[in-house]
């Protein structure tokens, strides 16, 4: 089990989600972020920091972005290797 980074999170300046997680399971590109399903931990601790109310367990991802479940660990696994972990927050804009 993991949380899940979903479409609204597309855009998304502020990456406060990154500071709380106690896992630095978090990886981004030029689109969005998204959560490493093997280094989560389901703490959820990401889940209310974030404005958009992007993140949810991948078992509640609303079907609508379901996607995004094979979208985060396929994403992951390209990013990993490049080091585009985020683990700090962003200056906004
Ligand atoms: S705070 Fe939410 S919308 Fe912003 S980068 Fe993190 S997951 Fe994406
Ligand atoms: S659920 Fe916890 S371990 Fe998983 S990404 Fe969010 S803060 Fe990190």
């Amino acid at each position: 089990m993991a949380h899940v980074v979903a479409d609204p999170c597309r855009g998304c300046q502020y990456t406060d989600c990154v500071v709380v997680c106690p896992m630095e399971c978090f990886y981004g590109d030029e689109v969005q972020l998204y959560i490493d399903p093997d280094d989560c931990i389901d703490c959820g601790a990401c889940v209310n920091e974030c404005p958009a109310g992007a993140i949810f367990p991948d078992r509640d991802v609303p079907g609508k972005w379901a996607a995004a479940v094979e979208l985060n660990a396929g994403r992951v696994k390209v990013l990993k290797p490049l080091g585009a972990r985020v683990t700090e927050k962003r200056p906004a804009g």
